[in-house]
C-alpha cells in the first residue's frame, strides 16, 4: 500500500514559520488523521514536539522518502475546522496577498489556534459516586483532581502543573472518568426571549421574499442586490427568508456593521430564533467567541449576526449569506489578511450552494455596477412600511451667513426644533466630528495647534478641558499662550458633537439632551442605554456622529438636522461623494418612520454639488449616474482595480529614499505592461505617531495581474531594503 502524508502548517501564529511541511501518517494514525485536526509533529533540528494543523493529505510525497518524519499523535478526536475553511483560507491567501498563517488565525478562534488541552469531568451525573470511591481508596492525587474539576469546571492542562502529576491525568483519562474538552461550551441562556410571529409581508416585501425562496430551494449559487429604501422592511424580508433556510436543514449567516448592531436588531432575531442564533460582535472575549463557534460547528446555533468576522461561522450547510448595509466600510478589514467581507462570503456561497444576499438603501458603486452589468440579481422596494419618505430641505449657509446669522443652526432649523420640542416630537441632530472644537488657533498669527506625533490639528474637547489628537490620542492641556508669538488669543474653531451640545442647551435650555460619539459609548453596554433611553422618550434631542446614523428605529423622531454636510464632501478620497451621499441618506431615512411625517434639514456650503442635489431628492439614480461617469473618466474602481503601497519610518529621509527606490522597482517592472503608476507622495496622513508615510498607488484593470506585479516587486525590494515597513492593500474602500 502507498503511504498517505499529511501538509502540516506548524505553529500558525508565528508568520514567519509560513510554511508548509510534509508528514508520514503512521499506519496506526491514517483512520484518525484528517484534514482539519491538530497533531503533534517532530520539528527542526532537535526534533522538539510542536503543534500543528493538517491542511491538506494526499500521496504524493515532494521531498526525499529518507528525510520525511513521522506525525506523533492526532490530538483531536473530531476536526477542529473544516475542510471548507481550509480551502477558504488557502484562497484569501492566494487573493489578499497574506500569509496562509494570518488566513487561518483570522478564520479559527484563537483558543483553537494555541492547541491548549482542557479537561473536563466525562459524566457528571455519576462523577459523586465516583468521588466517594477515589477518596475511600485512598488515591489522594486522584480525589485531588476530580475535586478540583468538579468544583472549577472545564480546566486548562497547564494551569494543572505542579499540582497534579500527568500519570495521574493519563489515568483518569483511559478509565474515562475524564475527558479533553474544549471551554466554552454553551451554556444555557438565561435571557428568555418570548417568541414573536412573522409579520404579514407587503407586497414588494413579498416579491423580493418569492424570487429569493427559489433560488435557495434551487440549491445553487446565485447573488442578489437587494435595494430597499430605509424603512422598507428589509429586515423582515431577511428573517423569514432565514426562517425557510433553517426549514430546509440549512443554515445562515447575517452580517452587520458593528455600528449597526444595535440592541433592537439583536432582539428582533432573538425573538424569531430563539436559542439558534449566536450574536458574534468586536466586545466578546475569546471564550465567549469560541463558544459561538463551536455551537454553529456543532449544530446548536443555526444563525450568526455578527460583523465582518461572522462571514467564517463554521456552517457546512450554508444556505444564505446575508449582507446588511453592504456599502459599508467595515466590510473591507485593515489588517491582514485585508479580506473583503462580500469576496469571502460570496466565495463561501459558491462552495456551499448557497445564496448570497447584500442588502442596502445606498448601494456601493461597485455592486450596483455589478448589478447593472447583469452579474447579480437586482431586486428593489421603494416604499415603506409605514410613513412616506421624509421631506428633505437643503439649507444653503452662505446665504445664511449673508443675511446676518452666524450662528451653526440655520433659521430653518432653529424654528424646526422649536417646532418640535413644544409637540414634544423627537428629533436627531447629525454631525460627523466628535469633540468640541476641531481646531485652536492664534488669531494673532495664525498658529494652529497641532500633534507633534502625526502633525494634525488638535481637537478641544469642553468636557476635561484638554486638547486631543483623533489619530493617536495624545492629550494635552490646554496653552494660555500661543506657543509661536506669546499672544493671549487663542481661539477655539470648527464645531464639534460636544459644541452642539453646548449651544443647544444654550439656546434651548429646556431641552433635554443625549450625545452619542465616541467619547460618550466607551462603556460597555452605553450604546444600549443611550438607545432605550432616547426611544423611551426620556430626551428630547440626540446629537451624534455617525454612530447614530445606522438603523436605529424611533418612531417618534420627526426632525433629523444635518449640520454640515460638506464634512465629508472634500477628502481627498476618490469616493467623497459616494460617501457623502450615502451618509445623508442614512441619516434621513431615520425621520418620520411612524404616523407623523419626518422633516430633514440639511446645512450645506455646496448645495450644487450633485451627491448634495442626490440626497435632497432622495434619489440614488441621480447620484449613480453621475458618479458612474466620473468613475469611468478618471478610470478609478469599479473601472480599474488599485493597489496601494505605503512606507512608513521615523525617519523622513530613509522613507522618501526607499519610496524611491519602489517606485524604480515599479516602473522597471511595469511601465511598458499597463500599470499606471501613481506617486510617489505623501500619504493622506503625511506624519502619523512620529512615523512619516508616502504612499505610490498603482492601477490595472486585471486583479490577478496586479496582484502578482505587487507580489513581485515587494520582493524585489525588500531585497534592497530591510529596514522601513511596506504596507500594501489590494482594492481598499479608503486611501491613507
Ligand atoms: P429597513 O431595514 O429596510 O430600514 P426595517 O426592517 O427597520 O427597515 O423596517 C421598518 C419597520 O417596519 C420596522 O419597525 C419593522 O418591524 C416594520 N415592518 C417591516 N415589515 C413589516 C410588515 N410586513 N408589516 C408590518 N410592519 C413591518
Ligand atoms: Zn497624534
Ligand atoms: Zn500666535
Amino acid at each position: 500500500m502507498q503511504n498517505t502524508y499529511a501538509d502540516v502548517i506548524i505553529s500558525i501564529n508565528v508568520a514567519t514559520l509560513d510554511k508548509i511541511f510534509q508528514y508520514k501518517i503512521p499506519t496506526e494514525l491514517i483512520q484518525k488523521a484528517q484534514v482539519g485536526k491538530r497533531v503533534s509533529v517532530p520539528f527542526g533540528y532537535g526534533n522538539r514536539y510542536e503543534t500543528g494543523y493538517i491542511i491538506g493529505i494526499g500521496q504524493h510525497l515532494s521531498w526525499e522518502e529518507d528525510k520525511v518524519k513521522t506525525i506523533k499523535e492526532v490530538l483531536d478526536e473530531e476536526e477542529a475546522i473544516s475542510e471548507e475553511l481550509i480551502l477558504l483560507a488557502r484562497w484569501m491567501k492566494d487573493r489578499y496577498l497574506a500569509t496562509l498563517s494570518s488566513c487561518l488565525q483570522t478564520i479559527i478562534p484563537k483558543q483553537l489556534i494555541n492547541a491548549e488541552r482542557y479537561l473536563d469531568i466525562a459524566d457528571y451525573n455519576t462523577i459523586d459516586k465516583v468521588i466517594e470511591e477515589v477518596k475511600k481508596r485512598g488515591y489522594k492525587r486522584q480525589y485531588e483532581l476530580l475535586h478540583y474539576l468538579y468544583c472549577h469546571g472545564v480546566t486548562n492542562v497547564k494551569s494543572l502543573k505542579g499540582m497534579i502529576p500527568a500519570s495521574v491525568i493519563n489515568t483518569l483519562l483511559k478509565k474515562g472518568i475524564i475527558r479533553y474538552s474544549e471551554p466554552g461550551d454553551k451554556e444555557d441562556d438565561d435571557e428568555e426571549f418570548l417568541l414573536e410571529e412573522p409579520l404579514t409581508l407587503g407586497y414588494e416585501q413579498q416579491k423580493v421574499y418569492n424570487k429569493i425562496i427559489s433560488s435557495i430551494c434551487e440549491n445553487k449559487f446565485s447573488q442578489y442586490l437587494l435595494q430597499g429604501v430605509t424603512g422598507s422592511g428589509k429586515t423582515e424580508v431577511y428573517m423569514q427568508l432565514i426562517e425557510e433556510v433553517l426549514h430546509q436543514g440549512k443554515e445562515a449567516i447575517v452580517l452587520v456593521p458593528e455600528i449597526a448592531l444595535t440592541p433592537q436588531m439583536v432582539h428582533k432575531f432573538k425573538s424569531r430564533f430563539g436559542s439558534l442564533v449566536g450574536v458574534t460582535h468586536s466586545r466578546l472575549n475569546q471564550t465567549e467567541r469560541l463558544t459561538v463557534w463551536k455551537g454553529a460547528r456543532d449544530g446548536q446555533i443555526k444563525v450568526v449576526l455578527g460583523p465582518r468576522s461572522a462571514v467564517f461561522a463554521p456552517f457546512s450547510q450554508l444556505g444564505i449569506v446575508i449582507i446588511d448595509e453592504e456599502h459599508e466600510l467595515s466590510y473591507k478589514s485593515e489588517t491582514h489578511p485585508k479580506y473583503n467581507t462580500i469576496e469571502v462570503a460570496k466565495k463561501r456561497c459558491e462552495m456551499q450552494n448557497g445564496v448570497l444576499l447584500l442588502g442596502s438603501a445606498t448601494p456601493s458603486v461597485n455592486t450596483f455596477y455589478e448589478a447593472s452589468k447583469g452579474n447579480m440579481s437586482y431586486l428593489a422596494m421603494q416604499k415603506r412600511v409605514a410613513g412616506a419618505m421624509p421631506k428633505v430641505e437643503l439649507v444653503d449657509m452662505r446665504i445664511e451667513l449673508e443675511n446676518g446669522n452666524k450662528n451653526v443652526f440655520s433659521r430653518s432649523l432653529h424654528e424646526a426644533i422649536e417646532d418640535r420640542l413644544e409637540k414634544g416630537q423627537q428629533i436627531i441632530l447629525f454631525l460627523n466630528r466628535r469633540g468640541h472644537s476641531t481646531f485652536v488657533s492664534c488669531r494673532s498669527c495664525g498658529f494652529v495647534l497641532k500633534c507633534p506625533n502625526c502633525d494634525l490639528p488638535y481637537t478641544y474637547h469642553r468636557s476635561d478641558h484638554k486638547m486631543q489628537c483623533h489619530h493617536c490620542g495624545l492629550k494635552v492641556g490646554i496653552h494660555e499662550k500661543c506657543p509661536s508669538c506669546q499672544s493671549k488669543y487663542i481661539k477655539y474653531f470648527g464645531v464639534g458633537t460636544q459644541k452642539i451640545e453646548y449651544l443647544i442647551e444654550k439656546t434651548f435650555p429646556t431641552a433635554r439632551i443625549l450625545r452619542m460619539d465616541l467619547d460618550t459609548t466607551t462603556k460597555k453596554n452605553a450604546h444600549e442605554k443611550y438607545y432605550h433611553d432616547f426611544k423611551a422618550g426620556k430626551a428630547d434631542i440626540l446629537i451624534g456622529t455617525q454612530m447614530i446614523a445606522k438603523g436605529l428605529d424611533f418612531p417618534n423622531v420627526t426632525l433629523v438636522g444635518v449640520i454640515a454636510a460638506d464634512m465629508s464632501l472634500y477628502s481627498s478620497d476618490f469616493r467623497a461623494a459616494e460617501r457623502t451621499f450615502q451618509l445623508l441618506t442614512q441619516v434621513a431615512g431615520r425621520a418620520g418612520r411612524n404616523k407623523y411625517p419626518g422633516e430633514v434639514i440639511i446645512q450645506t456650503y455646496s448645495p450644487e454639488n450633485y451627491a448634495v442635489q442626490a440626497a435632497l431628492y432622495q434619489d440614488y439614480d441621480l447620484f449613480y449616474q453621475q458618479e458612474i461617469l466620473f468613475r469611468e473618466n478618471m478610470d478609478y474602481p469599479p473601472f480599474t482595480n488599485i493597489l496601494t503601497f505605503l512606507i512608513q519610518h521615523h525617519s523622513e529621509k530613509l522613507v522618501v529614499e526607499s519610496i524611491q527606490t519602489l517606485y524604480s522597482i515599479l516602473q522597471y517592472y511595469g511601465a511598458t505592461k499597463g500599470f499606471e503608476i501613481i506617486g510617489p507622495a505623501p500619504a493622506n496622513l503625511s506624519k502619523l505617531k512620529n512615523n512619516y508615510r508616502w504612499h505610490i498607488i498603482v492601477k490595472h484593470k486585471d486583479y490577478g495581474r496586479l496582484k502578482n506585479y505587487a507580489e513581485y516587486c515587494m520582493k524585489v525590494f525588500y531585497k534592497y531594503n530591510k529596514s522601513v515597513t511596506l504596507l500594501y492593500d489590494l482594492n481598499p474602500l479608503i486611501i491613507h
